[in-house]
């Protein structure tokens, strides 16, 4: 037998008492994600060169100010980028299912020297000249949130937890927005269903709510909390707190991402958020905060100071991220980001493949990249600061994990996926056409191919499922 060699304790101290490193120790200036933004990094928007810090920490200045639209996007950045932008931009907004609403903050963030490789451009002002033709397979409300709703703004899809739309605003306008169908104002393109915020068809949900044992879970979400006043926030929170049945609350908010000075100045919303979340903590309830951070750049010193002061409330905050070409689909990005999250004590929760909606063909990815990216991330931190890479089905499957597809077909760019707890059938997802192979590309012009492919990835599917099942002894 072959024996042991004691092993050799390499932090023991050697003669001159000095620790003996196995590796050695990492250069502080790599820490890239503890480097934060910071200083008065408005004032090289033209608009903004006066602008002071308390102003620009104020709120209410940042609400007021957002830019919504082409010619306010002209006003405030000026010469910093060719007039040949502002045309593209104007005519991508014009084609754009959303309306445009950016805060100062965020102007601030983006290079105008390089708009169009901008990670947070990519995101939220359009340009007509990278868009791409929608995937023929793309609807309007992808996930099927209004056929899954009972009460208008309440999807109950799956048992035990709900999805409650509480109003239809948010204090930024995502050019991505899977609520399209519902959030900001018309546009040329989209005549929205109205979710306001009337405490008339609040009412008929948390009747709902209160009539089904089995939720225990409520997202409130919009639109987005950052909106709903602090005295609505109490109302939601305490209605919700009050019915046996509920266990957990989130509020779901991109606020923080996009608008972080709100958490330091504007107290009264931050307090009426504390008091919901402590009366929760003593009622064994938990309530937390979801955000939607999809850089590192949206993360600055502003923003470490704004969660600073909700996690120093004993506010738990975790992140949603969507996977975007061109913004966050490097390894490195998405490692940065991770990291600069946990920096900040924001739990990295999920990272959506992106959905298929309307006018963003140019930002979605392969699911291929979400398992190549998942892969890297992996490791590289805390378990519990390690994102989930989730598809969330489209027709109504709900979320699943990007790996557990039934089949993957890469040539045609066809995942298939099943969601036995939550409908039954089968819930394909499809790669960006413009990544494909030119000879596939053609066949997804042709509406009887598009359906062959389908079929074929179904039935692939369908057989992995058998032979699985013959193998597995799950019951
Ligand atoms: C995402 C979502 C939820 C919450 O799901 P988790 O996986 O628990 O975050 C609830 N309802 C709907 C309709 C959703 O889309
Ligand atoms: S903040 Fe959320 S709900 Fe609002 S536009 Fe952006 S993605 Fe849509």
């Amino acid at each position: 037998m072959e024996t042991l060699t004691p092993i050799k304790l390499s932090t023991r101290p050697s003669a001159d008492g000095a620790i003996k490193h196995i590796k050695p120790a990492v250069d502080p200036s790599t820490l890239h994600h503890r480097q934060l933004l910071d200083g008065a990094f408005w004032q090289k928007i033209p608009a903004y060169r006066e602008v002071d810090e308390a102003t620009f920490l104020d709120h209410n200045w940042q609400a007021k100010n957002s830019i919504t639209n082409g010619a306010k996007l002209l006003s405030a950045v000026q010469d910093l980028v060719p007039q040949s932008f502002y045309a593209d931009a104007a005519e991508g907004l014009l084609r754009a299912p959303m309306s445009i609403r950016v805060s100062p903050y965020l102007l601030s963030l983006i290079d105008w020297a390089d708009p169009y490789n901008d990670p947070l451009r990519r995101q939220f002002v359009p340009v007509a000249s990278k868009l791409f033709p929608d995937h023929p397979k793309l609807t309007l409300d992808s996930l099927h949130e209004q056929e899954d709703a009972p009460v208008a703004g309440l999807t109950h899809r799956y048992p035990d937890k709900a999805l409650f739309l509480t109003l239809d605003t948010c204090p930024v306008y995502c050019r991505f927005c899977t609520r399209s169908y519902a959030v900001g104002v018309d546009t040329d393109n989209v005549e929205k269903v109205s979710l306001k915020a009337t405490e008339d068809r609040w009412e008929r949900a948390f009747r709902y709510i209160a009539e089904r044992p089995e939720l225990e879970d409520i997202v409130v979400s919009g639109g987005d909390s950052y909106q709903l006043k602090a005295r609505q926030i109490t109302l939601i929170g305490n209605r919700l707190l009050e019915m046996p049945n509920i266990r957990r609350i989130r509020f779901a908010t991109k606020g923080p991402a996009v608008m972080p000075m709100k958490l330091i100045t504007d107290t009264e919303w931050v307090d009426a958020l504390t008091s919901v979340v402590e009366r929760g903590r003593k009622l064994n309830k938990e309530v937390v905060l979801h955000t939607h951070f999809n850089h590192p750049n949206e993360i600055t010193a502003i923003t470490k100071r704004a969660l600073d002061i909700v996690f120093e409330r004993g506010i738990i905050t975790r992140n949603q991220s969507v996977l975007q070409r061109g913004v966050n689909d490097s390894i490195t990005t998405m490692q940065l980001l991770v990291k600069r999250l946990g920096h900040c004590q924001v739990h990295p929760y999920y990272v959506y493949v992106h959905d298929l909606v309307k006018g963003v063909e140019d930002l979605r990815t392969t699911l291929q990249t979400a398992l190549d990216i998942e892969k890297a991330v992996r490791g590289t931190t805390a378990g519990f600061h390690t994102p989930t890479f989730v598809v969330d089905a489209p027709g109504g499957g709900g979320k699943r994990v990007a790996h557990s597809f039934e089949h993957y077909d890469r040539e045609t760019g066809i995942s298939v996926f099943a969601a036995p707890s939550v409908k039954p059938g089968f819930f394909a997802y499809f790669d960006p056409v413009d990544t494909l192979a030119p000879e596939i590309q053609a066949r997804w012009a042709d509406k009887a191919q598009q359906d062959q492919m389908i079929a074929a990835a179904i039935a692939a599917a369908q057989a992995a499922q058998v032979a699985t099942a013959r193998a597995s002894s799950v019951r």
